[in-house]
């Protein structure tokens, strides 16, 4: 299903001409790019947009994060603003699109907005967060965070590979770090938050829909698993006085994969990612196996129940096989779901112009899981090819990224009338 041209409120031309610009800021290959967080490529990407932000007449700031701030007044200047956007900063081979369709795409709808003279009831701020990524200092979501006075112990003494602290870079970026908690936005400052975004995933290909609404943010058990047994000749200890930690290891993987895969209507997702085994050596039976469990679910009730599941089986895995096991959470956070309310303008929007947006959880983060904690949100996702992410090759068309725009516009008009109301 495909809007004709002149459907379109917002400038589509616009709108890619600025995505092509962007995407030569940090360019590597042909298609890919590289804008590490506070690298001197993400400071020109944040100055472009910055210009960009000017010249559509908002009034713009970097703030002691780095994020980059436009905004459009409201008429009460007072009120808390609705805030949209996403991130410009990429992973080190990574693509045009992550981030940056839900910060020009925000960009887009304000300033559409300025050329049919709305002005709004409540401020509209689009904002470019840093260092969603987490690449450069293995934490991300760093200027959303921020904002929402969410940051960590040590956070500014992290370092890059190159042992660049995260406070030096900050410096270096033009930020003072000592300053931070002045960039910081009250308790109930911010009325509601949107953002646009590439699904990341297959689905919305699958479903041969250009646009979908997110229901929330999948919250990830992160575990890690030690199973330990004995080591042994691999040439003289019989298979049945075996205590293999890799067969028991490799036995919980696909656990893991059967539980996850048994209702496959459900967006459940479980991964081992990661598996270390020692000794580690072709004629040494494994002694100890430790891997990592990655399990995603919306829904917290089927994910509890899962994880229940799986401990049971782990049990009865190394029962059989002699093995002692150590289980410990690195990550337990719950799924954030997105305000009801927003969900329904989002789809009453989309069928006003004729487009079916399914909808569909992300499994990724996004900078909206932490503005989760301070206000209601909603999400937009892209249709991306073959869900490609994080990849030179992750590629989205112009047309769904317009519709997305679009949509992202039109629920910005309905929620200034409902926020209207509050406000
Ligand atoms: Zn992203």
């Amino acid at each position: 299903m495909r809007l004709e041209l002149k459907a379109f409120t917002i400038n589509r031309t616009r709108l890619s001409e600025r995505m092509t610009e962007l995407s030569k800021i940090g360019q590597i290959g042909e298609t890919g790019v590289a804008r590490l967080a506070f690298s001197a490529e993400d400071k020109l990407a944040v100055e472009k947009v910055q210009a960009w932000m000017k010249q559509a007449g908002l009034i713009t700031r970097i703030d002691h994060f780095g994020n980059l701030i436009g905004r459009m007044e409201g008429k009460q200047s007072t009120a808390p603003v609705l805030m949209l956007g996403s991130h410009i900063d990429s992973q080190p081979y990574g693509g045009r699109f992550d981030g940056v369709i839900g910060v020009l795409g925000a960009l887009e709808v304000v300033e559409t907005m300025k050329e049919q003279n709305i002005i709004p009831n409540i401020p509209i701020e689009v904002i470019a967060f840093s260092d969603e990524e987490g690449s450069r200092f293995n934490k991300g979501l760093f200027g959303s965070r921020g904002i929402c006075g969410m940051l960590e112990e040590g956070e500014l003494d992290r370092t890059d590979k190159e042992g660049m602290t995260r406070r030096e870079a900050l410096t270096q970026f033009g930020c003072d770090p000592e300053k931070l908690s002045e960039s910081e936005y009250k308790k109930g400052s911010i009325a509601a938050f949107l953002e646009l975004h590439i699904e990341q995933g297959p689905i919305l290909e699958e479903k041969n829909s250009p646009v979908g609404i997110v229901t929330g943010i999948a919250g990830p058990l992160w575990a890690t698993v030690e199973m330990e047994g004995f080591a042994g000749h691999a040439g003289s200890v019989p298979m049945s006085m075996r205590q293999d930690a890799l067969v028991g290891a490799a036995k919980v993987i696909v656990a893991l994969q059967e539980l996850t895969s048994k209702d496959p209507s459900a967006p459940t997702v479980g991964t081992v990612g990661s598996l270390r085994v020692f000794p580690d050596s072709r004629n040494i039976i494994p002694e100890k196996v430790s891997f990592t469990i990655d399990l995603r679910d919306i829904n917290i009730k089927r994910r509890h129940r899962l994880e229940d599941e799986l401990k049971s089986k782990i049990d009865a895995i190394a029962h059989k096989h002699k093995l002692t096991y150590t289980i410990n959470e690195d990550t337990n956070s719950e799924p954030r779901y997105c305000a009801s309310w927003i969900q329904d303008m989002m789809e009453n929007e989309a069928q006003q112009i004729g487009i079916q947006a399914p909808k569909l959880m992300s499994g990724p983060f996004h900078d909206s899981l932490a503005l989760s904690y301070v206000c209601d949100y909603g999400m937009i996702f892209v249709r991306c090819k073959k869900g490609i992410s994080h990849n030179p090759k992750e590629y989205a068309t112009i047309e769904d990224i317009s519709l997305g725009t679009e949509l992202l516009y039109r629920s910005v008009q309905q929620m200034q009338k409902r926020l209207d109301n509050i406000y």
